[in-house]
């Protein structure tokens, strides 16, 4: 076959080459335009105005009349409205069977009042403003010459650095956003509880409104304009770093069960094959995952947007779903302000990747999550409470949506990516998936899991979805590094703040 088509009801289907004008692709469809792969063509003659179909849902109207064979593009579509986000229905579609784990347990690093465990020993350096960043990275750089060769246990020093703690209008109404974010990224369990931070003393994300009482002290907290010029201050730094260093390294793995475990999903740079190989992959493994007790987080508010009724069927319960809108509201206001729309996400790579607007990419994105039932939503950077599938809203961002799972506790991240980006996390590893054989090919040494085969039907969602299961678990258990992670790749810690900089 030269396409795949995924809903009985779809009227269009995904070229899985580049198809020549002229190309008799079987069941009476010859194409009319030159298809470039991963695009859609027509299956039957749709009128102006009828629905065009994939994955059984409408993705849009034909602007035109358009013909069998013909080339589907972002130009050819109108957008539908988005589904309503009142009086959902909830908790309808709860009993899909999940596949039962082949593994159960993963060698961790248990933490101290913290019911997840971590997978890397990592000493994190908090800030409360970026004006230290400037002395904090020489300090770093200092720590890891001078300091972690010593401390053989720990894998890595990483400063989290942010735009955000001073300049900003700190009592703002959505200012709780960028605090949480901050506040919360201390007790990721890669960082093992220790806690150290480093202020410069009249920024208005005073180290009050970062930690709790119990936590200022000399032991945790260094104010650079308390200190006695640059020398004092690498002193102060790499005396704590020491200290905290010493902690650390006395973390050992243990075998742990996987309700241990926190992870999140992403995807970026999709293409129109993310949805049919590398998120349903995703998918299977995450439902592996919570079948076996673990948590795994699915995020990106616009590209859960459109399909928001099919995730809201399969939520817990009302409060569930309530908080399910609440979020998706939050985001629609969020944009309008802004005064733009949902249809400011996709990327112009999405569109080249065959991503015709945002109906079709929210489709593909959403089958990263399974099948599983959701048994909780978190507003950006909040900490779970509950285990399982968990949505936590973040942007779709993938620089943004990263911190922000990072807070909310995840240990490391699955990637979905269809034209291929080299994003990873300093302070948990990446792994990516690839939707096409063609990436794999050209990005051989940085993609983790190849889902193309299943686009080409060589190899079944089942099995790479199981081959990622294991993978996620060995990276998890220290066994493997990420590509990325080997490379030691980093993004900035890009905040989420839509709150107004004064
Ligand atoms: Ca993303």
């Amino acid at each position: 076959m030269l396409y795949v088509k995924i809903g009985d009801k779809d009227n269009v289907a995904i070229a899985i080459k580049d198809l020549p004008k002229g190309t008799d692709c079987g069941n009476g469809v010859v194409t009319i335009d030159d298809i470039p792969q991963a695009h859609k063509l027509a299956l039957v003659d749709i009128p102006k105005g009828k629905e065009v179909i994939r994955y059984n849902v409408v993705l849009g109207y034909a602007k035109n009349d358009i013909k069998k064979g013909e080339w589907i593009n972002e130009f050819k579509l109108d957008l539908p409205t988005p589904p309503s986000l009142d009086n959902m229905v909830y908790g309808t579609n709860l009993n899909y069977p999940l596949p039962d784990p082949i593994r159960t347990t993963f060698m961790g690093y248990e933490v101290e009042n913290n019911p997840y465990a971590g997978i890397r020993n990592i000493l994190a350096i908090h800030t409360t403003v970026q004006c230290v960043t400037g002395i904090l990275n020489v300090a770093i750089k200092k720590i890891k010459q001078e300091l972690l060769p010593k401390y053989k246990n720990v894998d890595d020093v990483v400063a989290i650095n942010h735009a955000y703690g001073c300049g900003v209008a700190i009592n703002a109404k959505e200012a709780k956003v960028p605090i949480r974010i901050l506040q919360n990224l201390i007790y990721n369990p890669n960082f093992g509880g220790e806690v150290m931070v480093l202020s410069l003393g009249c920024e208005k994300l005073s180290v009050d409104k970062l930690l709790p009482k119990e936590y200022i002290n000399d032991e945790n907290v260094i104010v650079l304009q308390d200190k006695k010029g640059f020398k004092d201050m690498m002193t102060s730094i790499l005396e704590m770093a020491d200290k905290k260093l010493q902690k650390l390294n006395k973390r050992t793995r243990k075998e742990l069960p996987l309700s241990k475990l926190c992870i999140g999903m992403q995807c970026g740079g999709s293409d129109a094959f993310s949805g049919v190989s590398a998120n349903p992959s995703a998918g299977y493994a995450s439902d592996m995952l919570v079948k076996a007790g673990a948590t795994v987080m699915f995020s990106e508010v616009t590209e859960v947007r459109d399909g928001v009724h099919y995730i809201a069927e399969r939520t817990v319960d009302k409060s569930v779903c309530d908080k399910l809108a609440k979020e998706m509201k939050w985001y629609d206001n969020y944009l309008l302000e802004g005064e733009v729309d949902r249809s400011a996400n996709p990327t112009p790579g999405n569109k080249k990747g065959g991503l015709s607007n945002i109906v079709e990419k929210a489709m593909g994105s959403i089958a990263k999550s399974g099948h599983a039932p959701i048994s909780e939503v978190l507003s950006p950077g909040e900490r779970p409470t509950k285990h399982g599938l968990i949505y936590a809203a973040t942007p779709a961002s993938d620089i943004v949506c990263g911190p922000c799972q990072l807070a909310s506790g995840i240990t490391l991240q699955v990637f979905m990516t269809g034209r291929g980006t080299p994003y990873n996390l300093a302070a948990a590893p990446v792994i990516k998936v690839c939707s096409r054989n063609e990436l794999k090919n050209m990005w051989d040494d940085l993609i983790d899991i190849n889902a193309g085969p299943v686009a080409t039907g060589e190899k079944t969602i089942k099995e790479v979805g199981t081959e990622l299961f294991n993978y996620i678990l060995d990276v998890a258990s220290g066994k493997k590094k990420s590509k990325a992670e080997e490379y030691e790749l980093a993004n900035d810690f890009c905040i989420f703040n839509p709150a107004p900089i004064t």
